[in-house]
């Protein structure tokens, strides 16, 4: 397989390849495509437009880090996005790649002013950061553009719904002569294009259309999952098949090697293939799989070209795939040749709007499900080892056993020793206790969201005067508004799924011009449910200023994928679904 010769033909660096190796990409997504040639050679300014989840980060990201050289003076770049969350998240994309050194910092509303006045001073090649604060800065004097040579506008229809046009017009009105934008967008309202007439110069326009396309050839079902139980939620699919027999999609070459090794610790039959897997190592493993010897495959997209198999009964996308077309790609390999398949998809919510697009551009019905519980594992597991139990005694192919087991049995009542041996060969795989809990995630089963809101009683707000806000404001009759629950400076209220981000919309723009005042509720954000309370909360006032809407929330939380808990089980249990031959049981897994 030819390695990362698509990303060096559009012009990157053998130094920038090797970043993007170790990252794990294997090949540039549509906008990619376009945009880093245009961006590594030219000056027009551009207007990029691609989907959701297409890698529009690393489309403007690898070729600014590129043309920039580390200066640590003035800022070089601006890049402006709508949320806090989203300036980490391009912060890290970009400092995943940063082979340079240059210095990049998140400047966002809510985070200590003097710290970020530190970092500033001391020198910054590129700042991440939100229209209000960045704005802040500018009018202080702490922060100077008049060296900036590129101003990216990221989610830019996002900053707009958000309320923060006339924040970002402010800042292009204090860009100097030399300087280049690019704007970033899954959409292209009129907006956007009445803004660039006036502060673009010979824009370029580059556009991925969207795939319009059908898949109905076979089940396609979802669950929603946080990334951390991902791992969790994918062996309770394989334990209740017992005959499983699929590809599972992993997104870059890292996440494949570490699925497969945490796989093969818990005694799974896998194998990995991508970029980085030799063509003589790829063909003894396609033989082994197509002989069923590993009954689970873990792969890339790119490495998944050209697998033909027939009789899969699962495709498992583990992580989104980058583009409607590639999720079409990847399910079409099951249901192949009258065989009935089923895809499956995980959601975690950090994907659930990228997959709310493709679905509607998917024809095909992807309906929800629920995972397998803790029960239905263990009762699979038990019931497949009767079968198993059954079949030996059958074939009585344990004689050498025998005279063992005599000798076990003077020592030992023989449901003790019985009991005994189960335990040795099961660790604590049938006790219920064992299995980590898979958490529910905030759309809750009846399809609700949780909404935070940045205001509270300092803010004159009570349970009533909320509810008035949102049937007044959003147009929500009172039976979709539920448990609602005010704190001293912010509040949560419970709306359908479906109103939720129109209900965020719709708030943020009665309180345009500063900080965005809701968003979706994000797990361990509400005191005394889920995860700890954040007593940094409190004091902080003024929520309709820059302070309190993104005020205070610690950290990040939890990273993705971070935090995985290990099975305590001995690593090769000899039961476990690598010594399993085919049988079938009665499928008492998901409804
Ligand atoms: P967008 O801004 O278009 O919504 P992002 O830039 O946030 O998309 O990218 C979404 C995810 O895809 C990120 O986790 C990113 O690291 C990953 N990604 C981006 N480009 C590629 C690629 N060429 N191959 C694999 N993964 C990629
Ligand atoms: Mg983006």
């Amino acid at each position: 397989m030819s390695n990362l010769d698509e990303f060096r033909a559009l012009g990157l660096s053998e130094d920038m390849l090797r970043a993007i190796g170790t990252k794990g990409f294997e090949t540039p997504s549509p906008i990619q495509k376009l945009a880093i040639p245009v961006l590594l050679n030219g000056q027009n300014d551009i207007i990029a437009q691609a989907q959701t989840g297409t890698g529009k980060t690393a489309a403007f990201g690898l070729p600014l880090l590129e043309r920039l050289e580390p200066a640590r003076g003035t800022v070089q770049t601006l890049i402006l996005v709508p949320t806090r969350e989203l300036a980490l998240q391009v912060t890290e994309e970009l400092l995943s790649f940063n082979r340079k050194k240059l210095s990049v910092a998140p400047i966002y509303g809510g985070a200590s002013i003097s710290e970020q006045l530190r970092r500033l001073k001391r020198g910054l090649d590129i700042v991440v950061g939100t229209p209000g604060r960045i704005l802040d800065h500018i009018r202080r004097g702490t922060l100077d553009l008049g060296q900036m040579h590129y101003l990216v506008l990221d989610e830019a229809d996002e900053m707009l719904n958000m309320g923060f046009i006339e924040d970002v017009e402010e800042i292009m009105s204090h860009m100097s002569e030399d300087r280049r934008v690019m704007l970033f967008s899954a959409t292209m309202p009129d907006r956007i294009a009445a803004l660039s007439k006036k502060y673009m110069r010979d824009v370029e326009i580059l556009k991925v259309l969207n795939q319009q396309v059908t898949a109905d050839l076979t089940d396609q079902i979802y669950f929603e999952v946080r990334e951390a139980d991902k791992f969790d939620a994918l062996t309770r699919i394989i334990d209740v098949e017992p005959d499983f027999y699929g590809i599972v999609f992993g997104r870059t070459k890292v996440g494949v090697d570490e699925l497969v090794s945490k796989l093969l610790e818990r005694g799974y039959a896998a194998e990995g293939l991508h970029g980085d897997v030799s063509q003589a190592q790829r063909e003894q493993i396609l033989r082994k799989f197509k002989k069923k010897q590993v009954n689970i495959l873990v792969a890339t997209d790119v490495a998944a070209r050209g697998i033909d198999v027939n009789n899969l009964t699962h495709v498992i996308n583990y992580s989104l795939p980058q583009d409607t077309e590639s999720y079409v790609h990847r399910i079409g390999r099951t249901g192949r040749a009258g065989n009935q398949g089923t895809a499956i998809t995980f959601i975690s919510p950090s994907e659930f709007r990228q997959f709310g697009n493709m679905k509607r551009e998917i024809k095909a019905d992807i309906k929800k499900e629920q995972l397998p519980s803790v029960q239905d594992v263990i009762a699979i597991k038990r019931s497949k080892l009767q079968d198993d139990l059954q079949e030996v005694i059958e074939s009585g192919n344990y004689t050498e056993y025998k005279e063992m087991a005599g000798e076990i049995l003077k020592s030992y009542p023989a449901e003790e020793a019985l009991s005994a041996l189960l335990r040795l060969a099961f660790k604590n795989e049938l006790s219920e206790s064992h299995y980590p809990e898979i958490r529910s995630i905030n759309v809750d089963r009846r399809g609700k969201a949780r909404i935070f809101l940045a205001v509270g009683r300092y803010d004159g707000f009570d349970a009533r005067k909320l509810v008035d806000l949102l049937k007044r404001e959003c147009g929500l009759p009172d039976s979709k508004i539920d448990d609602v629950r005010i704190m001293d400076s912010f509040s949560f209220v419970t709306v359908p799924f479906s109103d939720a981000e129109a209900v965020v919309r719709k708030l943020n723009q009665i309180s345009k011009g500063s900080q965005p005042i809701a968003e979706v509720a994000k797990d361990g954000m509400e005191p005394g449910k889920g995860g700890k309370g954040r007593k940094s909360f409190r004091g902080d006032k003024g929520p309709w200023g820059d302070k309190g809407a993104r005020g205070g929330y610690g950290g990040r939380g939890k990273r993705d994928g971070a935090g995985d808990r290990d099975f305590k089980r001995g690593p090769k249990s000899g039961y476990g679904p690598k010594s399993r031959k085919v049988s079938t049981v009665k499928r008492s897994g998901r409804k």
